[in-house]
């Protein structure tokens, strides 16, 4: 509710937007360069778009762009920075695999984009027809630097955070644990449970084992600045699921919170997938038995190494179970191609599928999928819930741990695959999700779930209400 009440109040004093009602409203938008910061930022477009009729110009940049014949005519499409040159330094900044250093990555993209989008959004405003005002800049909460070009330029700002609530509450409590100098942590101790963040265990704020703490922290300042210096913050999730940290942020912030979330189910028919999603996948979990399925799938950017997916491969087959596994081109620490061990095919003919990218939403809204062994990034752990599967969690980095904590301790939807990857664990975790009494109660679990991101969406669900208030 505080986020509600917090709504109404800058709802009234968004000025800019109500005293030139006359004119038509556009929403400016620029997200993260990255998959799972693309999707939620075009489905929220999509969003204020069907819903609030509003225009959309979304700025992005020259790497991992949108592609723009996917999404109606109408939006705008701006390439931030010039030339092949400045194309391959952003690329070049993109870290890929499980060790990549994200903070400094994200801060170094930041600051690269930032000069050019002065130029861009100047040329933008310039622009501005009189029936068609900028009504405000959406930018991800990682860009604290483009946020503060468009502060300077006169536009309003919003923070999507692509992340859960779950996730922000812990980066809000990162500066007093460093206060009391429980982080950085010290490594006997990272099993010690957080008394100020539970479930939260230490380990799970140690967000990147690559980047130094001086790093993380940085980029921990920079997105709370990014919400605290913003006319909102925006989160892809939903009041029924993650109340208690909503409060908490829209209290520790002072700024108002739109929990809107579960975006895909409400921006329906948008694909902003950067890789080809092999759709055949859909025909064969048509033949399947409804629940059988273990999906099994990494997201974008998470990576292993190639005797952890031998383990991965042969504990599938030992498992008996039928599943279907995204193995991207570099899913593979340092390899572009995967190769299976001889006799895989085999085993698995007629029970087993790999595919290199997956349409994920329609994978896990399927009838046939009854399982989903993720690394909860929040896009995959939100779309899981919302579809009612429950997981086996295997987190990499950044806010994957917090997620599975979440999952397993708060949602009690799944549970965390730990220690070394070996084939009998995984055969057994696997049973245990899709056989055992133990995952069908966290299946029906999930489907209640389900059914409360359902009931939000729709007319005078508490994010139907959040969109309408923040439109
Ligand atoms: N995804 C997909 N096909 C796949 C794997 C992932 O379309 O085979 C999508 C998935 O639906 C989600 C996004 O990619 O929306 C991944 O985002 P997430 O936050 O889960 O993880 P990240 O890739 O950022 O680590």
């Amino acid at each position: 509710m505080a986020s509600m009440v917090k709504a109404e109040a800058i709802s009234s004093s968004s000025s800019p937007a109500t005293t030139r009602s006359s004119r038509r409203r556009r929403v400016l938008m620029f997200p993260l360069p990255f998959q799972g910061h693309i999707t939620p930022m075009l489905q929220l477009a999509g969003v204020l778009h069907a819903h609030g009729g509003l225009d959309v110009t979304v700025f992005h940049a020259p790497v991992n762009a949108p592609d723009p014949s996917r999404h109606p005519a109408a939006y705008r499409f701006v390439a931030v920075g010039d030339g092949n040159e400045f194309a391959a330094e952003a690329a070049a900044l993109i870290p890929t695999g499980s060790y990549g250093d994200f903070p400094a990555a994200l801060m170094a993209l930041d600051a690269l984009l930032r000069v050019p989008f002065e130029d861009a959004l100047r040329r933008a405003l310039a622009a501005e027809e009189d029936e068609d005002v900028a009504a405000c800049l959406v930018v991800d909460s990682n860009f604290r630097g483009v946020q503060a070009v468009g502060e300077r330029l006169g536009v309003p700002t919003l923070s999507l955070r692509t992340g859960g609530a779950c996730c922000l509450a812990a980066y809000l409590a990162f500066p007093e644990l460093c206060a009391k100098g429980i982080l950085p942590p010290d490594q006997l101790q990272l099993d010690m449970p957080l008394t100020e963040l539970p479930p939260l265990r230490l380990r799970d704020m140690v967000l990147s084992t690559t980047s130094s703490h001086a790093t993380m922290a940085t980029c921990l300042e920079r997105i709370l600045d990014s919400s605290r210096c913003s006319s909102g913050v925006i989160l892809n999730t939903f009041n029924d699921l993650e109340n208690s940290d909503l409060e908490k942020i829209a209290t520790d912030l002072n700024v108002p919170v739109y929990a809107i979330g579960p975006l895909h189910k409400i921006s329906i028919g948008l694909e902003s997938s950067l890789l080809t999603q092999d759709r055949n996948c859909l025909e064969w979990l048509d033949k399947q038995e409804t629940e059988s399925v273990l999906y099994v799938s990494f997201g974008s950017l998470a990576s292993m190494d190639r005797e952890e997916l031998l383990e991965i491969a042969w504990g599938l087959v030992d498992s008996q179970m039928s599943f279907l596994w995204v193995i991207r081109p570099n899913l593979a620490h340092g390899s572009q191609r995967v190769h299976l061990p001889d006799g895989f095919e085999e085993a698995i003919r007629g029970r087993g599928m790999v595919i290199s990218w997956a349409p994920q939403q329609d994978v896990l809204s399927h009838r046939a999928v009854g399982g989903f062994w993720t690394h909860n990034g929040w896009n995959s752990t939100l779309e899981s819930i919302c579809d009612g599967v429950p997981m086996i969690c295997r987190p990499h980095f950044a806010d994957q741990m917090i997620n599975t904590r979440y999952v397993q301790e708060v949602w009690k939807i799944g549970f965390e695959l730990e220690g070394k990857l070996e084939r009998e664990t995984i055969e057994r975790a696997v049973r245990r999700l899709m056989c055992k009494e133990e995952g069908k109660e966290m299946r029906r679990r999930a489907k209640a779930l389900k059914n409360q991101a359902r009931i939000s969406v729709e007319k005078e669900g508490s994010s139907k209400t959040a969109i309408d208030m923040l439109i």
